[in-house]
């Protein structure tokens, strides 16, 4: 054979790798789930690229992956007839390119020692292909893709900083396509080379997986075998006529072994939304999207007529990218699929609005075409149809979290995703309907418990007509606003927008409920109590005052004026109709420093 090339591991693979090895890692077993995962996404890739290029399965039509465990040697292989790896994808994706999952997790691992714990970092997140590591010594990865005409192998070791890669010329192990995976177990893992224990693991783990996994097991069936008199037994059962008779035949159980069928296929979003438990939705959101916590809210749905199309949607309970990070366009949260071939999770607001991007499921399409490219999602008139009624449903979802008993789940999604929400508000003029009723503020009534818009509307005094607000950096700073004296006096409630963005948002609002949202400190602010008489007395008395300070104050200020605002301040700076408020200006000046 060809002689094998080393390779050395890329250097944030081999931290990985430590890592995994000498772990104290007791949950071995995701090494099962990451490697179906793989095999599940090679199967995929080739599904979707044989649709516009069927020769590329012609070698081998089955799309499966079977696992085969053999007890004695200690040896687990796992074969798919997915898409593989030509020689140099082999030298890329294992081992010296880092993928993202293993950045993601070396990074979660730094943050989380810097946060001085360790969480379970390694189930939580999955390490991908190097789990392998956790219960083998040596991994040979034997993988032929149909772009090449050759097959390779990779091999590596626990406790080595490189690997090989040399082509594979044994008979004996070429397939027609795919990667076969053989992992040589170390001693204490041994175990899992145990065909019903990995039958156990395969439904654990695999119960979403879209491909069928075939385990090698042991049957067995009955049947009746003649058998010469047991002289012994006969004996013993002298005066049973009956089992005298019987004794001519046995039965016995006959044993072989086969490939048996282990996973169910049936993609969750198929079946009858009246038939799946929440505990299926939330298992199948931790495994779909590799998460670790449940999520907050899901929603599964069918959509007729128009366009056609299943989903299941679901609001995650945290933020991945942190609350105060910026909302982040691209993301894989939606898995498209057209009837049931996965297309792509690669989306950039053809599916969901920007400030909607944290969102994630599966959408399945009736109408787009397999071979559906960018080009045609963005151009789409039935995606257009598609993204309105998913943001719709999204919506939905989520004012069902806002109505639950359970206020902690709308606290917890306002602190994570609030921020979207009000990005909607200045993005997406049509959608401001379903917006508003989910925003929450605090207020001078409400400074620990923030409140809806309808609490604010509910509690509005008989003739009040505006909805009043403050915008400033800080409860405290709001509440010392003497633009608020008044206010109170008047048993008027104020929100307190204290959020960069909430200004923005709550102007571009303009009104809920017909009510207008004003900002109480600016120049005009009508009370609609207005004694004509006495300001025109009081003008008089003090009207040179006022050109006197202006003229000391010069340029500094546009204009000095009479107010009737304020009850204990003398004075107050507010800024003017048509200008920016002095939160705004704060603001900008921030973004120009
Ligand atoms: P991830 O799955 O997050 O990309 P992994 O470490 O699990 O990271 O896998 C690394 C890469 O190796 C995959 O992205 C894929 O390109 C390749 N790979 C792994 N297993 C297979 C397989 N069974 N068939 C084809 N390619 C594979
Ligand atoms: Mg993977």
């Amino acid at each position: 054979p060809p002689p094998a090339e080393k390779f050395e591991y890329q250097a944030e693979v081999s931290r990985l790798m430590d890592l995994i090895v000498n772990s104290l890692y007791s949950n071995k077993e995701v090494f099962l789930r990451e490697l179906i995962s793989n095999a599940s996404d090679a199967l995929d890739k080739l599904r979707y690229l044989s649709v516009t290029n069927p020769e590329l399965s012609k070698d081998a039509p089955n799309l499966d992956i079977r696992i085969y465990a053999d007890k004695e040697n200690g040896i687990i292989t796992l074969t798919d007839s997915g898409i593989g790896m030509t020689r140099q994808e082999l030298v890329d994706c294992l081992g010296t390119i880092a993928q993202s999952g293993t950045a993601k997790f070396m990074k979660a691992l730094k943050d989380s020692k810097d946060a001085g714990g360790d969480n379970n970092l390694i189930g939580q997140f999955g390490v991908g292909f190097y789990s392998a590591f956790l219960v083998a010594d040596r991994v040979i990865v034997s993988t032929k893709s149909p772009k090449s005409d050759k097959q390779y192998v990779w091999e590596g070791e626990a406790n080595s900083s490189s690997f090989t890669i040399q082509e594979d010329t044994d008979p004996q192990s070429l397939i027609p396509r795919g990667t076969r995976i053989t992992l040589h177990l170390k001693q204490e893992a041994k175990n899992f080379a145990d065909p019903e224990r990995i039958q156990k693991l395969v439904k654990n783990y695999s119960q979403f997986v879209s491909f069928p996994i075939y385990t090698w097991q042991e049957k067995g069936y009955t049947k009746e075998v003649e058998v010469e008199d047991d002289p012994t037994e006969t004996k013993k059962d002298d005066q049973d006529d009956q089992t005298e008779k019987k004794k001519k035949t046995k039965k016995v159980v006959e044993r072989y072994w086969d490939w048996e069928l282990t996973n169910e296929t049936q993609p969750i979003w198929l079946r009858n939304p009246k038939e799946v438990t929440k505990e299926e939705y939330n298992e199948f959101y931790r495994k779909a999207f590799n998460e670790y916590l449940d999520p907050l809210a899901s929603s599964h749905f069918t959509t007729e007529g128009e366009v056609e199309f299943r989903s299941i949607l679901y609001v995650p309970p945290v933020s991945p990218t942190g609350k105060d990070d910026i909302v982040n366009q691209k993301t894989k949260n939606i898995r498209l699929y057209v009837k049931r071939v996965f297309i792509s999770d690669d989306f950039d607001g053809e599916l969901f609005p920007r400030y909607l991007s944290f969102v994630k499921g599966v959408v399945d399409s009736h109408d787009l075409p397999l071979n559906v490219s960018r080009e045609i999602l963005q151009e789409s008139r039935i995606v257009r149809i598609m993204k309105k009624r998913l943001v719709r449903k999204a919506f939905d979802m989520i004012l069902g979290i806002s109505l639950s008993e359970n206020r902690e789940d709308y606290e917890t999604f306002w602190e994570n995703f609030g921020k979207h929400l009000k990005l909607g508000c200045i993005e997406d003029r049509e959608n401001h309907k379903r917006i508003a009723p989910l925003l929450r503020f605090f207020s001078s009534q409400s400074e620990n418990d923030m409140i809806s818009l309808d609490e604010y509307v509910e509690n509005m005094k008989p003739e009040q007509k505006a909805i009043y607000f403050i915008a400033s950096d800080s409860i405290t700073s709001a509440k010392n606003a003497p633009f608020l004296e008044k206010m109170l006096e008047k048993g008027l409630e104020v929100l307190y927008l204290v959020e960069p963005i909430d200004e923005v948002a709550i102007q571009s609002l303009k009104a809920y409920k017909d009510k207008d949202f004003v900002d109480i400190s600016k120049e005009d602010l009508d009370l609609g109590d207005k004694n004509e008489e006495k300001e025109a007395a009081v003008k008089k008395e003090f009207g040179q005052t006022c050109d006197w300070i202006k003229k000391r104050l010069g340029d500094k200020v546009a204009s000095v004026q009479i107010s009737n605002r304020l009850s204990s301040s003398p004075c107050v700076l507010v800024s003017g109709k048509f200008g920016w408020s002095a939160n705004m200006e704060r603001l900008m000046k921030a973004q120009s420093a």
